[in-house]
């Protein structure tokens, strides 16, 4: 475990691809499991999403119990239910153990209540081991508080629209440093629409005031500006667009995420060398990198 330091926050990358886990010798450097990032803040645990990354996380949990941690309190915040990023739930070793506790909290905004949604992926004809068998004190909450607070950190949200289902994304505050969480969005929609709309104006608003100024932002950026328009509608942002938008609102840390199945780790090195340095020196300086499975960052 870290060395608790109360000014910090650590953010750990446990799955930073998109769509589908890509094992193999071409994405061992990024990874190939789909979403899941852990915040860290003192005694308390964040965990985003639940994509395949979460087996691993549960395993390091494990040990530290193994080693003496007492019962965890765990709050899993989902951004919306693709299997992308709920699939590892049913391998999350500590949900299994009784005494822990594991809040789970997602959109209110679905025509499914989200416990029948997560309950149905561990159906027996798609998972052998039905949802009852998880152990720890589970609650799955929809969100309907403005803003949550747990322990230290304050958590606000939004809804996003340009996802076919939605998503939602979230920023973390605490100690005057803040995260934002935004995974999952075609921002080209709303960026590049070439219809003027008000609700759009009001939309790309409401984006750029969440993000502005943020310590980490970790985003979506899925395609390059060549894929982009052949995967218009997918629901995924290009990587030029989130690092310029990015870069307007005077982020100082971005984290490209959610990376393509189709791109190797080659690929993902070529595009960070073609356009982080631009931004590195630059005047309002900040830092671009491609999320990697295993990367541990204080903010
Ligand atoms: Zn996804
Ligand atoms: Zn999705």
């Amino acid at each position: 475990m870290h060395k608790v330091d109360s000014e910090k926050m650590f953010v750990t990358f446990w799955g930073t691809r998109g769509s589908i886990s890509t094992p193999g010798s071409g994405t061992e450097k990024y990874g190939g499991n789909t979403s899941c990032v852990s915040i860290h803040h003192g005694e308390t645990e964040l965990i985003l999403d639940a994509g395949t990354g979460i087996r691993n996380l549960g395993l390091e949990l494990f040990q530290q119990m193994e080693k003496g941690r007492t019962e965890l309190n765990m709050h899993l915040l989902l951004s919306h239910t693709h299997w992308d990023h709920i699939q590892g739930l049913p391998f999350f070793v500590p949900a299994y153990l009784k005494g822990n506790k594991l809040a789970i909290y997602g959109s209110p905004k679905k025509e499914v209540f989200l416990e029948s949604i997560l309950q149905r992926q561990m159906d027996v004809n798609y998972f052998p081991v039905e949802m009852n068998a998880l152990a720890a004190d589970i609650s799955i909450k929809e969100i309907s508080a403005e803003k949550l607070v747990i322990d230290s950190i304050t958590i606000d949200w939004q809804e996003q629209v340009f996802h076919p289902g939605g998503s939602v994304r979230y920023r973390f505050s605490a100690a005057g440093k803040t995260i934002v969480y935004a995974t999952d969005v075609e921002l080209d929609k709303l960026f590049n629409s070439k219809i003027k709309s008000e609700e759009n104006d009001v939309l790309k608003n409401e984006y750029c005031q969440f993000i502005r100024g943020a310590d980490l932002l970790i985003a979506d950026g899925q395609y390059t500006e060549e894929e982009y328009p052949s995967k218009i509608g997918f629901g995924h942002t290009s990587i030029p667009l989130i690092i310029e938008i990015a870069h307007k609102q005077k982020v100082k840390q971005l984290a490209i995420f959610h990376h393509e199945p189709q791109h190797p780790d080659s690929l993902l090195d070529k595009l960070w060398a073609k356009y982080s340095p631009k931004y590195a020196s630059s005047q309002n300086q900040m830092i671009v990198f491609w999320a990697r499975e295993g990367m541990t960052i204080p903010v």
